[in-house]
């Protein structure tokens, strides 16, 4: 029974990678240095697939990855039909905050905002009870203010470095995220004695590095 487990590049992969490794599947080849986006492990029946963050949740829903790995700003942008998340991984955490120009205050109009998050957005502003105008972006969020396009914007901090170098600093925090284990529900029924062993297996290494810096 072969399983299919989808991961992004950067972040997720490194961090994701020892998890994996501790459930005893390894990569033959560091995807870091290839181009290539299908990757076989040292366990015959497991393949990692390389996608864009944003699509990983897509491949699982879909039935075309079994697994994934995926922030939890990316599952709750994209809507989770199709799928269980399964463990909070722990990993890749940040915060999905506001950020504005440092000092600027309320326009007195309704605010724009800046975002690729325009759903969390969205519902986020709504529950606040502010008119906002969603301005979809894909990258380079922290231009927006500065060139005002937009009043703020919604985005992914962690240091906060980004944000201070470009003139603005956050606000308020929609959400802290970190990386979850997602996993298809007709796979999970089709192929849970493959699959629940690794989510057991990733649930106890989670635990087990918990402890190790509780006590570090
Ligand atoms: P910072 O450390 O706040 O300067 O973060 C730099 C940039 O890295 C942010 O603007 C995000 O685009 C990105 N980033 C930071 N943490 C994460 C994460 N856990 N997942 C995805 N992107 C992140």
């Amino acid at each position: 029974m072969s399983l299919t487990i989808a991961l992004s590049k950067g972040r997720i992969l490194k961090d994701t990678l020892p998890l994996l490794a501790e459930a005893g599947i390894e990569l033959l080849e560091d995807p870091e240095k290839s181009r290539k986006l299908i990757f076989p492990t040292t366990h015959p029946e497991v393949r990692i697939i390389i996608l864009r963050a944003t699509d990983v949740p897509t491949f699982v829903q879909q039935g075309a990855a079994d697994i994934g790995v995926a922030g939890k700003d990316v599952l709750v942008e994209h809507g989770a039909e199709g799928l269980y998340e399964l463990v909070d991984l722990r990993i890749a955490t940040c915060r999905l905050m506001t950020a504005g120009k440092v000092g600027a205050v309320h326009p007195g109009r309704r605010l724009r905002v800046a975002t690729k998050f325009v759903n969390i957005a969205k519902r986020w502003y709504a529950e606040q009870g502010e008119q906002v105008e969603l301005i979809k972006l894909y990258g380079s969020m922290e231009l927006a203010p500065i060139m005002d396009l937009a009043d703020l914007i919604v985005d992914v901090v962690d240091t906060g470095k980004t944000l201070k170098e470009n003139g603005l600093e956050p606000r308020d925090l929609i959400m802290p995220v970190s990386s979850r284990l997602v996993v298809n529900k007709t796979a999970m029924k089709l192929k849970q004695a493959r699959i629940q062993p690794l989510v057991d297996q990733l649930q106890a290494a989670v635990v087990r590095r918990q402890a190790s810096h509780v006590h570090a």
